[in-house]
């Protein structure tokens, strides 16, 4: 199986347990009555049948390593204690965490800070900077600043309707880490509980590490794929726009920001403040 087939089949178990969960959703909605075929759901089944693939496929001994590995990283997210926890659990977990290297050198965990009941926008980093390690305080200095003055010209503020994060936690240096290693591995389970119990009614990524993560996208152009609307577990908006960082270091990306920010008020239906 090649790499884009093995991808599709990946993306493809991951939209069957989307829709499965949903369903979950509306049969408590209507109190019964609705069922996903079959008691013991194997998913991977399910895509193979509908990609129109054999169960030989896998059966060469690197095919079949490689699909041990998606099998085991589905059953670990799956059974991932972190998932049926509440906040204020989750939030003492990840301050004890030690599930990567990065435990051993990180000068904090900043899990999340702002409203994290039901915020208007869920704000998603990727790791924290510099200032954020000295100060304990996610997006904290000039960045920190640029992004309350974006919040504002929407109507928002981390005071009261926004939610802020990282995907890493823990607040070492990780600039070249990438989505896929294993660091980012064990930290996402946070994310995706944080985004489950938040329930916010939309998400926006800063820079595109943080996308990519969430969205399971590789190597893309944030000039590409800023600005436009994603949907993460098939609910919740997402949208990207430029890092402050990175905005502090090319002023010329204000304008492009900006853009993103409104076509985000935009649908939000938020009052657009700065003109
Ligand atoms: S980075 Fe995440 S997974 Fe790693 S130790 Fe910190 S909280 Fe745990």
């Amino acid at each position: 199986m090649d790499n884009d087939t093995r991808l599709r089949m990946v993306s493809l178990e991951d939209a069957l347990r989307s829709t499965d969960k949903i369903i979950d959703l509306f049969k408590d909605a209507v109190q019964g009555g609705l069922s996903f075929p079959g008691k013991n759901r194997s998913f991977t089944d399910t895509a193979l049948k509908i990609m129109g693939l054999k169960k030989e496929v896998f059966e060469t001994e690197e095919a079949l390593k490689q699909r041990k590995v998606i099998v085991q990283a589905t059953e670990d997210r799956d059974e991932d204690s972190r998932l049926n926890m509440d906040y204020g659990k989750l939030e003492t977990y990840a301050k004890g965490c030690g599930l990567c290297a990065l435990s051993k050198e990180r000068k904090g965990v900043l899990f999340g800070s702002g409203a994290h009941e039901n915020p208007v926008l869920m704000v998603v980093g990727f790791s924290s900077s510099e200032e954020d390690e000295e100060s304990g305080i996610l997006f904290s200095g000039k960045s920190g600043a640029f992004l309350d003055a974006w919040l504002r010209a929407i109507s928002l503020s981390r005071e009261k309707n926004v939610y802020l994060c990282n995907v890493i936690k823990c607040s070492a240096r990780c600039r070249d880490v990438l989505p896929e290693s294993r660091i980012v591995r064990s930290c996402f389970p946070y994310l995706k509980q944080q985004i489950n119990l938040i329930k916010p009614r939309a998400i926006l990524c800063l820079g595109k590490t943080s996308l990519e993560v969430l969205m399971g996208l590789r190597q893309t152009n944030i000039e590409n794929n800023r600005g436009k609307f994603f949907f993460y577990d098939m609910m919740y908006p997402v949208i990207c726009t430029y890092h402050p960082e990175d905005v502090l270091k090319d002023l010329s990306l204000k304008r492009a920001v900006w853009a993103d920010l409104q076509k985000l008020a935009r649908y939000l239906n938020l009052d657009i403040v700065r003109k």
